[in-house]
Protein backbone atom coordinates (compact mmCIF):
# COMPACT_ATOMS: atom_id res chain seq x y z
CA UNK A 1 0.00 0.00 0.00
CA UNK A 2 1.32 3.35 -0.89
CA UNK A 3 -0.26 6.65 0.28
CA UNK A 4 0.25 9.74 -2.19
CA UNK A 5 -0.29 13.15 -1.03
CA UNK A 6 0.02 16.26 -3.61
CA UNK A 7 1.12 18.61 -1.27
CA UNK A 8 1.21 21.69 -4.08
CA UNK A 9 0.18 22.14 -7.51
CA UNK A 10 1.42 25.35 -8.56
CA UNK A 11 4.30 26.62 -10.39
CA UNK A 12 7.04 29.41 -10.26
CA UNK A 13 5.79 31.33 -6.76
CA UNK A 14 3.26 29.92 -3.82
CA UNK A 15 0.00 31.35 -4.05
CA UNK A 16 -2.46 31.85 -1.41
CA UNK A 17 -4.76 28.50 -2.19
CA UNK A 18 -2.02 26.82 -4.22
CA UNK A 19 1.38 25.57 -2.60
CA UNK A 20 4.58 25.12 -4.85
CA UNK A 21 4.36 21.52 -6.47
CA UNK A 22 5.13 18.39 -4.52
CA UNK A 23 4.18 14.96 -3.80
CA UNK A 24 4.59 12.92 -1.15
CA UNK A 25 4.44 8.77 -0.80
CA UNK A 26 4.55 7.08 2.48
CA UNK A 27 4.53 3.37 2.71
CA UNK A 28 5.52 1.38 5.34
CA UNK A 29 5.67 4.45 8.19
CA UNK A 30 8.60 6.13 5.57
CA UNK A 31 7.77 9.34 3.24
CA UNK A 32 9.33 10.12 0.12
CA UNK A 33 9.13 13.76 -0.89
CA UNK A 34 9.18 15.29 -4.24
CA UNK A 35 10.39 19.08 -4.36
CA UNK A 36 10.40 21.07 -1.61
CA UNK A 37 9.24 24.98 -3.05
CA UNK A 38 8.60 27.29 -0.24
CA UNK A 39 5.83 26.18 2.00
CA UNK A 40 6.22 22.45 1.52
CA UNK A 41 6.37 21.79 4.95
CA UNK A 42 3.17 24.05 5.98
CA UNK A 43 1.38 21.70 3.45
CA UNK A 44 3.05 18.57 4.94
CA UNK A 45 1.59 20.03 8.19
CA UNK A 46 -1.66 20.90 6.75
CA UNK A 47 -2.45 17.56 4.49
CA UNK A 48 -1.19 14.96 6.97
CA UNK A 49 2.17 13.81 5.57
CA UNK A 50 4.87 13.63 8.71
CA UNK A 51 8.41 15.13 8.09
CA UNK A 52 9.49 13.05 11.09
CA UNK A 53 8.73 10.05 8.85
CA UNK A 54 10.97 11.85 5.68
CA UNK A 55 13.49 9.23 4.48
CA UNK A 56 14.27 10.11 0.88
CA UNK A 57 14.01 13.96 -0.60
CA UNK A 58 13.97 13.67 -4.63
CA UNK A 59 14.43 16.90 -6.14
CA UNK A 60 13.67 16.99 -9.58
CA UNK A 61 16.36 19.84 -10.50
CA UNK A 62 17.02 23.29 -8.51
CA UNK A 63 14.69 25.87 -9.85
CA UNK A 64 13.96 28.02 -6.90
CA UNK A 65 10.01 26.98 -6.83
CA UNK A 66 11.58 22.82 -6.39
CA UNK A 67 13.93 23.96 -3.70
CA UNK A 68 13.43 27.42 -1.43
CA UNK A 69 11.97 25.33 0.95
CA UNK A 70 14.66 23.04 2.00
CA UNK A 71 16.73 24.94 4.29
CA UNK A 72 13.60 25.58 6.41
CA UNK A 73 12.35 21.83 5.89
CA UNK A 74 15.81 20.59 7.26
CA UNK A 75 15.79 23.20 10.09
CA UNK A 76 11.90 21.61 10.75
CA UNK A 77 13.27 18.64 11.27
CA UNK A 78 16.21 19.37 13.55
CA UNK A 79 13.34 21.01 15.75
CA UNK A 80 11.54 17.55 16.05
CA UNK A 81 14.24 15.49 17.19
CA UNK A 82 15.57 13.83 14.11
CA UNK A 83 18.49 11.52 14.21
CA UNK A 84 18.46 9.26 11.57
CA UNK A 85 19.87 10.09 8.48
CA UNK A 86 17.97 11.85 5.25
CA UNK A 87 19.00 10.92 1.89
CA UNK A 88 19.19 13.87 -0.55
CA UNK A 89 18.78 12.83 -4.52
CA UNK A 90 19.07 14.94 -7.52
CA UNK A 91 20.53 15.42 -10.73
CA UNK A 92 24.11 17.16 -11.52
CA UNK A 93 25.01 20.16 -9.23
CA UNK A 94 23.50 18.84 -6.47
CA UNK A 95 26.59 19.08 -4.01
CA UNK A 96 26.56 22.53 -4.71
CA UNK A 97 23.14 23.38 -4.31
CA UNK A 98 23.56 20.87 -0.83
CA UNK A 99 26.14 23.11 0.48
CA UNK A 100 24.76 26.75 0.26
CA UNK A 101 21.18 24.85 1.87
CA UNK A 102 23.51 23.05 4.58
CA UNK A 103 25.20 27.01 5.10
CA UNK A 104 21.58 28.56 5.32
CA UNK A 105 20.08 25.68 7.37
CA UNK A 106 23.28 25.45 9.97
CA UNK A 107 24.29 22.38 12.05
CA UNK A 108 22.17 19.67 11.92
CA UNK A 109 21.50 16.66 14.52
CA UNK A 110 21.45 14.47 11.39
CA UNK A 111 23.61 13.26 8.63
CA UNK A 112 22.12 13.81 5.03
CA UNK A 113 23.57 10.86 2.83
CA UNK A 114 23.72 12.78 -0.82
CA UNK A 115 22.98 10.83 -4.26
CA UNK A 116 23.50 12.76 -7.62
CA UNK A 117 21.84 10.99 -10.35
CA UNK A 118 24.89 11.00 -12.96
CA UNK A 119 23.46 12.53 -16.18
CA UNK A 120 20.31 12.64 -14.86
CA UNK A 121 20.05 8.80 -14.91
CA UNK A 122 19.88 5.83 -12.20
CA UNK A 123 18.71 4.21 -9.79
CA UNK A 124 18.05 4.76 -6.65
CA UNK A 125 16.85 1.62 -3.55
CA UNK A 126 14.83 2.52 -0.82
CA UNK A 127 13.92 0.76 1.96
CA UNK A 128 11.25 -2.45 2.05
CA UNK A 129 12.61 -3.41 -1.94
CA UNK A 130 11.38 -0.32 -3.34
CA UNK A 131 12.96 1.93 -5.59
CA UNK A 132 13.56 5.13 -8.05
CA UNK A 133 14.56 5.58 -11.86
CA UNK A 134 15.67 8.83 -12.25
CA UNK A 135 15.51 9.80 -16.64
CA UNK A 136 16.23 13.34 -18.01
CA UNK A 137 13.20 15.51 -18.19
CA UNK A 138 13.00 17.59 -20.94
CA UNK A 139 13.58 21.32 -19.34
CA UNK A 140 15.45 24.34 -19.41
CA UNK A 141 18.49 22.87 -17.19
CA UNK A 142 19.07 19.86 -15.91
CA UNK A 143 16.01 18.06 -14.79
CA UNK A 144 15.00 14.33 -13.28
CA UNK A 145 11.51 12.54 -13.99
CA UNK A 146 11.31 9.92 -11.18
CA UNK A 147 9.68 6.41 -11.05
CA UNK A 148 8.96 4.85 -8.21
CA UNK A 149 8.65 0.95 -7.70
CA UNK A 150 7.13 -0.66 -5.25
CA UNK A 151 7.46 -4.62 -6.35
CA UNK A 152 5.53 -7.31 -4.91
CA UNK A 153 7.08 -10.90 -4.79
CA UNK A 154 4.62 -13.94 -6.12
CA UNK A 155 2.42 -15.30 -3.27
CA UNK A 156 3.63 -17.80 -0.90
CA UNK A 157 3.01 -21.55 -1.36
CA UNK A 158 2.18 -23.47 2.03
CA UNK A 159 1.68 -26.35 0.57
CA UNK A 160 5.19 -26.45 -0.34
CA UNK A 161 6.94 -25.02 2.47
CA UNK A 162 5.49 -28.11 4.28
CA UNK A 163 6.70 -31.20 1.44
CA UNK A 164 10.03 -29.21 2.34
CA UNK A 165 9.39 -29.39 6.36
CA UNK A 166 10.32 -25.64 6.62
CA UNK A 167 9.68 -24.34 10.13
CA UNK A 168 6.42 -21.93 10.13
CA UNK A 169 8.31 -19.66 11.91
CA UNK A 170 10.63 -18.92 8.43
CA UNK A 171 7.55 -18.54 6.41
CA UNK A 172 7.24 -14.39 6.97
CA UNK A 173 10.77 -14.28 6.62
CA UNK A 174 11.08 -15.75 3.14
CA UNK A 175 7.50 -14.46 1.88
CA UNK A 176 9.26 -10.95 2.50
CA UNK A 177 11.87 -12.09 -0.29
CA UNK A 178 15.03 -12.83 2.11
CA UNK A 179 16.71 -16.42 2.82
CA UNK A 180 15.96 -18.40 5.89
CA UNK A 181 17.08 -21.40 7.60
CA UNK A 182 18.57 -22.43 4.97
CA UNK A 183 15.80 -21.99 2.45
CA UNK A 184 15.14 -20.00 -0.44
CA UNK A 185 12.24 -17.45 -1.61
CA UNK A 186 12.29 -18.94 -4.37
CA UNK A 187 11.15 -21.94 -3.26
CA UNK A 188 8.25 -21.47 -2.21
CA UNK A 189 7.36 -18.17 -4.03
CA UNK A 190 5.01 -18.38 -6.78
CA UNK A 191 5.71 -15.84 -9.97
CA UNK A 192 6.39 -12.07 -8.75
CA UNK A 193 2.98 -10.65 -8.97
CA UNK A 194 1.82 -6.92 -10.27
CA UNK A 195 4.05 -4.15 -7.84
CA UNK A 196 2.73 -0.48 -7.93
CA UNK A 197 4.38 2.72 -10.01
CA UNK A 198 3.81 6.04 -9.44
CA UNK A 199 5.98 8.47 -11.81
CA UNK A 200 6.44 11.97 -10.97
CA UNK A 201 7.25 14.28 -14.14
CA UNK A 202 7.76 18.09 -13.69
CA UNK A 203 9.49 20.43 -15.02
CA UNK A 204 8.85 18.39 -18.63
CA UNK A 205 7.89 18.65 -22.13
CA UNK A 206 6.17 15.19 -23.29
CA UNK A 207 9.14 12.82 -24.50
CA UNK A 208 9.27 9.56 -26.11
CA UNK A 209 11.20 8.19 -22.85
CA UNK A 210 8.45 9.16 -20.55
CA UNK A 211 6.11 7.96 -22.33
CA UNK A 212 7.75 4.68 -21.64
CA UNK A 213 8.47 4.75 -18.58
CA UNK A 214 4.55 5.46 -17.69
CA UNK A 215 3.68 2.28 -19.71
CA UNK A 216 0.67 1.55 -17.39
CA UNK A 217 1.44 3.06 -14.30
CA UNK A 218 -0.70 3.48 -11.17
CA UNK A 219 -0.08 6.86 -11.38
CA UNK A 220 1.15 9.98 -13.62
CA UNK A 221 1.55 13.14 -11.67
CA UNK A 222 2.59 15.53 -14.66
CA UNK A 223 3.63 19.27 -15.42
CA UNK A 224 0.39 20.55 -16.76
CA UNK A 225 1.82 24.02 -16.27
CA UNK A 226 -0.02 25.74 -19.29
CA UNK A 227 -4.11 25.59 -19.52
CA UNK A 228 -4.20 26.37 -23.40
CA UNK A 229 -3.52 24.26 -26.25
CA UNK A 230 -2.69 27.11 -27.76
CA UNK A 231 0.37 27.87 -25.60
CA UNK A 232 2.69 24.77 -26.81
CA UNK A 233 5.13 26.75 -28.21
CA UNK A 234 5.51 28.42 -24.71
CA UNK A 235 5.76 24.88 -23.11
CA UNK A 236 8.55 23.92 -25.51
CA UNK A 237 10.10 27.14 -25.54
CA UNK A 238 10.38 26.85 -21.57
CA UNK A 239 10.62 23.01 -21.11
CA UNK A 240 6.91 22.70 -19.74
CA UNK A 241 3.81 20.94 -21.16
CA UNK A 242 0.07 22.12 -21.97
CA UNK A 243 -2.89 20.00 -19.86
CA UNK A 244 -3.59 18.54 -23.35
CA UNK A 245 0.05 17.12 -24.10
CA UNK A 246 -0.13 15.57 -20.58
CA UNK A 247 -3.17 13.85 -21.50
CA UNK A 248 -2.07 12.50 -24.83
CA UNK A 249 1.09 11.10 -23.12
CA UNK A 250 -1.40 9.53 -20.57
CA UNK A 251 -3.19 7.79 -23.43
CA UNK A 252 -0.50 6.82 -25.57
CA UNK A 253 1.57 5.06 -22.44
CA UNK A 254 -2.00 3.57 -21.39
CA UNK A 255 -1.18 5.32 -17.77
CA UNK A 256 -4.28 4.31 -15.04
CA UNK A 257 -4.09 7.96 -13.54
CA UNK A 258 -3.57 11.09 -14.21
CA UNK A 259 -3.13 13.99 -12.36
CA UNK A 260 -1.94 17.49 -13.47
CA UNK A 261 0.17 19.16 -11.46
CA UNK A 262 2.44 22.53 -11.80
CA UNK A 263 -0.05 24.41 -13.17
CA UNK A 264 0.69 27.98 -14.11
CA UNK A 265 -0.32 30.98 -11.63
CA UNK A 266 -1.77 32.35 -14.46
CA UNK A 267 -4.22 29.58 -15.29
CA UNK A 268 -7.17 30.54 -12.15
CA UNK A 269 -9.51 27.89 -13.19
CA UNK A 270 -8.28 24.17 -13.95
CA UNK A 271 -11.81 23.40 -15.59
CA UNK A 272 -10.80 24.21 -19.03
CA UNK A 273 -7.40 22.43 -18.78
CA UNK A 274 -8.71 19.51 -17.67
CA UNK A 275 -11.37 19.23 -20.42
CA UNK A 276 -8.16 19.44 -23.00
CA UNK A 277 -6.69 16.63 -20.83
CA UNK A 278 -9.73 14.17 -20.83
CA UNK A 279 -10.74 15.05 -24.40
CA UNK A 280 -7.46 12.90 -24.67
CA UNK A 281 -7.87 11.20 -21.73
CA UNK A 282 -10.74 11.06 -20.06
CA UNK A 283 -9.40 9.58 -16.80
CA UNK A 284 -7.26 12.79 -15.92
CA UNK A 285 -7.84 14.70 -12.78
CA UNK A 286 -6.99 18.18 -11.90
CA UNK A 287 -4.38 18.48 -8.96
CA UNK A 288 -4.66 20.34 -6.80
CA UNK A 289 -3.19 20.92 -3.08
CA UNK A 290 -3.99 17.78 -0.46
CA UNK A 291 -5.01 15.90 -3.32
CA UNK A 292 -4.65 12.13 -1.85
CA UNK A 293 -5.11 8.13 -2.80
CA UNK A 294 -3.92 4.98 -1.69
CA UNK A 295 -2.97 2.63 -3.75
CA UNK A 296 -2.85 -0.79 -2.83
CA UNK A 297 -2.09 -4.08 -4.42
CA UNK A 298 -4.42 -5.72 -7.14
CA UNK A 299 -4.94 -8.83 -5.04
CA UNK A 300 -5.10 -7.93 -1.69
CA UNK A 301 -5.68 -11.44 -0.11
CA UNK A 302 -3.55 -12.50 2.94
CA UNK A 303 -0.29 -14.69 1.83
CA UNK A 304 0.20 -17.04 4.89
CA UNK A 305 -2.91 -18.05 5.84
ZN1 LIG B 1 8.84 24.57 -11.72
ZN1 LIG C 1 11.91 24.45 -13.60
Amino acid sequence: MVQAILLGSGATRPLPDRALAALWLQTAGRGLLFDCGEGTQVSAQRYGASLYKLDTLLLTHYHGDHLFGLPGLLQSMAALGRADPVTVAGPPGLDTILDAVLTLAGPLPFAIRRHTFAEGRGTLALCGGASITAFPALHRVPCCSYLYTLPRAGRFDPGKARALGIPVALWRTLQAGCPAGGFTPDQVLGPARRGLRILYATDTGPTEELCRQAGGVDLLCMDATYADDADAPKARLYGHATCAEAGTLAAQAGVRRLWLTHYSAAVTDPEPGLAAARARFPGAEAGFDGKALTLTFEDPGKDIP
